[in-house]
C-alpha cells in the first residue's frame, strides 16, 4: 500500500499512455474507485478541501444558496471569486464550508466538482490525464487508483 504524497513527485505522462493502450480499462475504472475508497479515509485527508477550489457553476449557485437561505448575489458576493478562466472559484482556501473536523458543512449541497472529484471512476480520469497527474501529487485516492493499475496489469510507474 502507498504512502500518501510521496511517490507521484514525477511526472506520469508515459504511465498514462500505458494505461490508454489497455483493453477495457474504463470499465475497471470503478472497481479500481471503490477499491480505493475503502482504503482511503477522505476524513482523515481533506486535501482537497484545504488547497483547491472547485467550481460553482449556476446550478452550484443556486442550490448551495437556497440551502444556507441567502440570496444568490450575497452568496457569490461572500463567498466566490471569478478565476482566468471565468469560472466561480472560492475566494479562500481552505473552503468556508471545510470543518475542522475535516466535515463539509454543505455536503448533500456541494458543488458537483466536489461530487465527483478526484474522477477516479469517470472517463475524464483518463482523457483528461494532465489533470489526473496533478491530482495524484496530493490525493491517495488517485495514487491508489494508479497502483492498483500497475499491480493489476504489470506497468510499471
Ligand atoms: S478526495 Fe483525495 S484529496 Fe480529497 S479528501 Fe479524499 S483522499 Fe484527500
Ligand atoms: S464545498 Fe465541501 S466538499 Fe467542496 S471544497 Fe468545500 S468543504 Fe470540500
Amino acid at each position: 500500500m502507498l504512502k500518501a504524497n510521496t511517490l507521484f513527485s514525477f511526472d506520469l505522462k508515459s504511465f498514462f499512455k500505458k494505461i490508454l493502450t489497455i483493453k477495457g480499462i474504463y470499465q475497471q475504472l470503478p472497481i479500481f474507485h471503490e477499491k480505493a475508497e475503502q482504503a482511503v479515509n477522505c476524513l482523515s485527508c481533506a486535501s482537497c478541501c484545504k488547497n483547491y477550489s472547485p467550481r460553482f457553476k449556476t446550478t452550484d449557485i443556486k442550490r448551495i444558496s437556497k440551502f444556507l437561505k441567502l440570496k444568490e448575489s450575497v452568496f457569490i458576493n461572500q463567498y466566490l471569486n471569478i478565476d482566468l478562466e471565468g469560472d466561480y472559484v472560492l475566494q479562500k482556501l481552505p473552503c468556508a464550508f471545510l470543518g475542522t473536523d475535516n466535515y463539509c458543512q454543505i455536503y448533500d449541497v456541494r458543488p458537483s466538482d466536489c461530487k465527483r472529484f478526484p474522477y477516479t471512476n469517470e472517463d475524464v480520469f483518463l482523457k483528461r490525464s494532465q489533470i489526473s497527474q496533478k491530482n495524484a501529487e496530493f490525493c491517495p485516492i488517485v495514487q491508489h487508483v494508479i497502483q492498483q493499475i500497475s499491480e493489476n496489469y504489470s506497468l510499471k510507474i
